[in-house]
């Protein structure tokens, strides 16, 4: 059970009156203010001893304060509202020397910087920038990355599509980029009610641990190219969605070994790959 009472922080409530931390929909702001709620989000990362958990948007540092108290040896949180500093330094006071705060954006921050030794990356993510951070993660470069896991909170129905099988219509560039290197799954909702101001929509805690090997060999930039652009006309079959891709798709598909008439949504992650590999095989003049 987390419990950072000792600390003598304040209730999250009362950080949000004290520093005047009016949630900004432009930022993705929806604070959870349950300690017992960011706890079991902590918890569901493993065991932390040992680990820097990189957070991204700690807020007003509801799940920060759950993971210094679940035992993380070191939190490296980075979070772009100036408006939070003050009230995460205060909790870097409560941990002295175990949280670093990092003020900016953290789709330009390099994260592996931050950290030395194991790493796992933990947070509730600003709903406007999770894809792009996530895309992000998936196309870490070497492979295995410098984390453990990844466990984040998004829309349910963004983690929907993330362990999405093929064949249905929630299966796309996400799900074949997130299970080609990693085991994602589903962990636990989170109602709406439970966040300062609810959002619209249910939220869901995913866990993706990476894969010591991709499930089939690819160019991480070839099977992104290949997977938009098979998805960016989902209805078409192959043959005539590719053409965004090079302007005749079947000698790609003949070389993969795919039905041309075949759409997107049909083919598994490994067809994907042998895609990707073809396209980063093509003649070209
Ligand atoms: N972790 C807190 C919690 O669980 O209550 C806050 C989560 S809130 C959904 C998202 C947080 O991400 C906000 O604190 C917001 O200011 C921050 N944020 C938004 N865009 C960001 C960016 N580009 N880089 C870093 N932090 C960002």
């Amino acid at each position: 059970m987390t419990d950072d009472r000792d600390t003598g922080l304040p209730s999250l409530r009362e950080v949000i009156a004290q520093h005047g931390l009016d949630a900004k929909k432009s930022l993705g702001q929806n604070f959870l203010l349950d300690l017992n709620l960011t706890g079991r989000i902590a918890r569901a990362a493993g065991p932390l001893k040992g680990i820097t958990v990189v957070e991204v948007g700690p807020g007003p540092g509801g799940l920060t304060r759950a993971l210094l108290a679940e035992g993380a040896e070191h939190v490296v949180a980075v979070e772009r509202d100036k408006r939070c500093l003050p009230a995460l330094e205060d909790i870097s006071a409560a941990y002295p020397g175990r949280l670093t705060i990092i003020e900016g954006d953290a789709l330009e921050t390099d994260m592996r910087s931050l950290v030395a030794g194991r790493a796992k990356i933990v947070a509730n993510l600003p709903y406007n920038i999770a894809t792009p951070l996530l895309i992000g993660w998936l196309q870490t470069e070497p492979w295995p990355p410098w984390y453990e896991s990844l466990t984040l909170m998004f829309q349910k129905e963004v983690a929907e599509r993330i362990v999405a099988p093929p064949g249905g219509k929630s299966y796309g560039r996400l799900g074949v980029l997130a299970q080609w290197r990693t085991r994602p799954r589903m962990l636990f909702d989170i109602d709406r009610r439970a966040f300062t101001p609810p959002p619209a929509i249910t939220s869901t805690v995913v866990e993706l641990v990476p894969l010591p090997k991709p499930a089939a060999p690819a160019d991480p930039r070839c099977l992104e190219l290949v997977v938009a652009s098979a998805f960016g006309q989902r209805r078409k079959m192959l043959r005539a969605a590719l053409k965004t891709l090079v302007p005749d798709p079947l000698p790609l598909l003949q070389s993969a070994g795919i039905d041309p008439t075949t759409r997107a949504e049909q083919l598994s992650v490994a067809q994907f790959c042998l895609l990707a590999e073809a396209y980063r095989m093509r003649p070209r003049d």
